[in-house]
């Protein structure tokens, strides 16, 4: 098992990470005086047994929301708030969030509100989880926006488990690595050049391997979060990719494409971009041949039209006056902030539709 040790204004916490490690749960839960455990159906019928062979002997109480984005909802959030109150839940009490991205965003905004705030512990089950599980931010949607409703909350500690990957579908670790990739690309181009390197399919990554990645992308975003937790200047780097990334995934409908997928769309959009603005030197040629290899699609699908997409990047709230704003990459490793001339984002948005 391995350790990282993450520093924020409101508390230090550590994130466990390692393969079949969640024995080590039941010590850790000594202290409170009952569970509340936050999970999706999927994981319920796939690893709860498990989980629970490793609690310790208090009272127990488990809620199972929908899968997926439908968990994020103020009727859900309302029902996990219902239920705390009917089974007497209170400060000593603990939220365990098991599960991905959405479960964790929803338990993690239950307990940052439940009671003005009980302490909860995430067990992330997903690789995109190596994101959310990191830097606080919790939130369910409002019908007007992803995330709009939410607060900054830490958890006590995060207890990665890497055995649960192994179910996941494809498309969900394609989503997920999309943001391993990210990590490397804004911060350490050996570690972009080791994935390159050594990873030429998701579905037989070595677990050791996996954990090693998962780590590192973690200890990434810590330490960006770390120098900005609320998101005042360098916390956006964590944003590359996601300007156009969220314009594919507003205008598709969350569901067609996966955040993730939309993503990758939108670093590879972020990387031409950066050639045009400071001639990156890398070559995207042979990054996204890479990224076919491992089953990305990396071309905005042809049906997108510009200006729709355009409005949608103006409107996302990290847009400072009503232009937007990219991360860019000087290098490999070395992010910006930058706004770019309407005629570069349209000539780059046709060169990447054909
Ligand atoms: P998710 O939680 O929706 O999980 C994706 C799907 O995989 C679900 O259907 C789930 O049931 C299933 N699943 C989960 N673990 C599994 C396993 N081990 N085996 C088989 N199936 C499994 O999604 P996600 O991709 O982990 O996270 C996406 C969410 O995370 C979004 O809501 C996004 O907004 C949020 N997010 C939050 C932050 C943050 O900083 N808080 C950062 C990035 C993303
Ligand atoms: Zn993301």
């Amino acid at each position: 098992m391995d350790t990282l040790d993450i520093y924020t204004s409101s508390k230090n916490y550590p994130v466990y990470i390692g393969n079949e490690i969640i024995n080590q749960l039941t010590e850790k839960l000594e202290g409170y005086s009952k569970l509340y455990i936050i999970t999706d159906k999927h994981i319920e019928s796939l690893y709860l047994q498990t989980l629970q062979k490793y609690l310790p002997d208090k009272e127990t109480h488990i809620f199972i929301a929908p899968n997926g984005e439908d968990a994020k909802t103020f009727s859900v959030y309302e029902e996990c708030i219902s239920f705390a109150l009917q089974n007497g839940f209170d400060r000593r009490s603990v939220v365990l969030a098991f599960g991905g991205g959405a479960i964790g965003d929803l338990a993690g905004f239950v307990a940052a509100t439940y009671m003005r705030g009980i302490p909860f512990i995430q067990i992330p089950t997903t690789i995109l989880a190596h994101d959310s599980a990191i830097g606080g931010k919790v939130a369910i949607n409002h019908s007007l926006g992803k995330n709009m409703v939410g607060a900054f909350y830490q958890p006590e500690f995060v207890l990665y488990d890497v055995q649960f990957l192994t179910t996941l579908p494809s498309r969900e670790k394609r989503s997920g690595f999309a943001e391993v990739i990210k990590h490397a690309l804004i911060s350490d181009s050996r570690f972009l050049q080791e994935l390159m390197e050594k990873v030429d399919s998701l579905e037989s990554i070595p677990i050791h391997d996996m954990q090693k990645y998962l780590r590192k992308g973690m200890e990434v975003k810590a330490n960006i979060v770390h120098l900005d937790e609320k998101e005042r200047n360098i916390r956006a780097y964590l944003n590359f990719g996601h300007t156009l990334g969220h314009a594919l995934e507003a205008n598709a409908g969350y569901g067609n494409l996966t955040h993730g997928e939309a993503v990758m769309i939108g670093i590879v959009y972020a990387l031409q971009l950066s050639k045009e603005v400071f001639q990156l030197p890398f070559s995207i040629k042979e990054f996204v041949s890479w990224l076919e290899r491992l089953g990305y699609k990396w071309r905005i699908p042809a049906n997108m039209d510009y200006d729709a997409v355009y409005e949608w990047m103006v409107r996302d709230k990290k847009s400072v006056s009503n232009s937007p704003t990219f991360v860019l990459l000087q290098e490999i490793g070395i992010p910006i902030l930058q706004k770019v001339d309407q005629a570069i984002l349209q000539k780059t948005f046709h060169l990447l539709q054909t």
